[in-house]
């Protein structure tokens, strides 16, 4: 199962994107996830990629296509993958068409997390990140089980740069600019499937297993 996670920042994409890839058994590929990692690694794409993202920006077009048409190449995608926070933009889009294509396969489908802008701005500013393995929690909605601390690794939570308030709105204005055409991209394709995405997040997960199938 090849699967596209679509939305608002804030929309849900990424705690769908995990309980999809542990339901079909396959990775979970998260551009911003792989920058955060390069960030907090220092490396060279890193600091050229933080520059984009403090400022709510996307990171430019030729710094993730190649990136992400690697990360596709490897074994563990074989069987399928989620993406999520890629493709952004329609270049990003027609890159990963014609990458598939030269992998001799296709898309199956593009999955909309669908949430009015009024609600992703109280939303992410109730995010919270680990800074030791960067999962995502909210306080209300995804809880860690024990306050400001991670389930996973037990570090610290934060509040992301670029989850506060301006760095929101600037990225919301680029989702509808940049992100938002990709809506149309996929429905042309014959390939998208929108849920509400402010029902509650178990809610969402059944509503997209319900339509992909087991
Ligand atoms: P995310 O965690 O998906 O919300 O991504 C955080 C930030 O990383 C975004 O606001 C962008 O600055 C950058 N980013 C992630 N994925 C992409 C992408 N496909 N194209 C451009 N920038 C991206």
């Amino acid at each position: 199962m090849k699967l596209i996670m679509l939305g608002a920042p804030g929309a849900g994409k990424g705690t769908q994107a995990k309980y999809i890839a542990a339901t079909y058994k396959i990775p979970h590929i998260s551009t911003g996830d792989i920058f955060r990692a390069n960030i907090k690694n220092d490396t060279e794409l890193g600091k050229k990629a933080k520059e984009f993202m403090d400022l709510g920006l996307l990171v430019p077009d030729n710094l993730v296509v190649d990136l992400v048409a690697d990360r596709l190449q490897q074994e563990d995608c074989k069987d399928g993958f989620v993406l999520d926070g890629f493709p952004r933009t329609i270049p990003q889009a027609e890159s990963l068409d014609s990458a598939l294509l030269d992998m001799g396969t296709k898309m199956d489908y593009a999955i909309e997390i669908a949430v009015p802008d009024s609600d992703i701005v109280s939303r992410m500013s109730g995010r919270r990140a680990c800074v030791g393995c960067g999962a995502t929690y909210h306080i209300v909605n995804v809880p860690s089980k024990v306050e400001n601390q991670c389930d996973t690794c037990n570090s610290g939570l934060i509040l992301r740069d670029d989850d506060k308030k301006e760095t929101v709105l600037k990225r919301l204005e680029i989702y509808h600019e940049q992100t938002r055409p990709l809506i149309e991209y996929y429905n042309n394709q014959g390939i998208l499937i929108s849920v509400d995405g402010t029902l509650t997040v178990k809610d969402i997960t059944d509503e997209i297993i319900k339509v992909l199938g087991v």
